[in-house]
């Protein structure tokens, strides 16, 4: 079976001022205040699109990325398999 993974957008809730710039600027409606706080209330909805890091004034939003290499281009980059 496929396994389904997706990432969010990661919010550090320290920084969020609960401006809500990311609550408007978000295309698909993703993001909401709660608690004056932002949070992805529909991930399935997040397209992971770079509206809400670009805009955020407090710097509160990021979008972690992983780097995934295929096993012929680790064998060939001369790297060692585990
Ligand atoms: S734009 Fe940034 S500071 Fe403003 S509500 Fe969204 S995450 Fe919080
Ligand atoms: S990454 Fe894009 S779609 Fe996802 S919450 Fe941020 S603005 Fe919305």
């Amino acid at each position: 079976m496929e396994r389904q993974t997706w990432s969010l957008p990661a919010i550090d809730l320290k920084r969020c001022t609960g401006c809500g710039w990311c609550v408007e600027r978000c295309p698909t409606h993703a993001v909401e205040l709660v608690a004056h706080k932002a949070v992805i209330v529909r991930p399935t909805d997040c397209t992971y699109c770079d509206i809400c890091e670009t805009y955020c004034p407090a710097g509160a939003i990021g979008r972690p990325f992983i780097v995934v290499f295929a096993p012929d281009q680790r064998l060939s980059s001369g790297e060692q398999q585990p």
